[in-house]
């Protein structure tokens, strides 16, 4: 469903929101008080503003209060950026979004009802260093660019559980072609029945990307 966002704040993080809602399709104001920001991405969203976002009048007469989510992308001014997330929620958008620089600017974004808080460097950081050093994945043959058959120590969360009940084909587009048991047992073309112990590792047959979203 095609939904109406407004962004304020075209900092990095603003401006890389602002642009991929607009490519998959959604209606984007994007709104800065800075000149520059505005005129950078007039040509990537569906309206681009110049405008104090501290100042209720001007987002009443944008029609902000219509938006179904709003994110606030401010960064150094703490203040604009907690004061703007409070307009916003009495206005009465929906889900508004806001930008976090600590956990202490967190907790009053919360207090005064954001519905997200995003810490974007300590969320990349995070990410980066997960990606960094799961070691789950332990052997793999490359088939063509995107697919591959990969040997992974079956993640905690699957253990105790059967690949029926996982129902792993559905929810993560992976195939599970084998289950190493130990040293000496192997089980080729598990069936739905097939019990994941602790220590298996599982031969898959899957999208990189789909590895990225099992869990560890
Ligand atoms: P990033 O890390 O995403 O690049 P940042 O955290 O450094 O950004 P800032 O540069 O502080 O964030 O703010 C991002 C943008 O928000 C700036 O372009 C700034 O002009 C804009 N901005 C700040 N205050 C307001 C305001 N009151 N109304 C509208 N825009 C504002």
């Amino acid at each position: 469903m095609r939904k109406q966002f407004v962004v304020i704040g075209l900092g990095r993080f603003g401006t890389s929101v602002a642009k991929t809602l607009t490519s998959l399709g959604h209606e984007v104001l994007a709104l800065d008080k800075n000149e520059q920001a505005v005129h950078d991405i007039m040509n990537d969203v569906t309206q681009a503003v110049q405008a104090d976002a501290r100042e209720e009048d001007t987002l009443r007469a944008l029609g902000v209060r219509n938006l179904d989510v709003a994110v606030v992308a401010i960064g150094d001014d703490l203040e604009a950026n907690i004061l703007i997330t409070l307009m916003l929620k009495e206005m009465g958008i929906p889900y508004v979004v806001a930008k976090a620089r600590s956990a202490q600017h967190g907790k009053v974004l919360e207090k005064i009802g954001a519905d997200k808080i995003v810490y974007p460097e300590q969320d990349m950081g995070i990410r980066l260093a997960n990606n960094l050093i799961r070691t789950n994945v332990m052997d793999f043959i490359e088939l063509s660019l995107d697919f591959s058959i990969f040997e992974i120590i079956a993640p905690s969360k699957f253990v105790g559980k059967t690949i029926g009940n996982l129902n792993l084909r559905a929810l993560y587009k992976i195939n599970v072609v084998a289950i190493k048991k130990g040293k000496e047992r192997i089980v080729i073309a598990p069936g739905a029945n097939e019990l994941i112990e602790e220590k298996d590792i599982l031969v898959i047959v899957c999208n990189k990307k789909a590895l990225e979203k099992l869990p560890d």
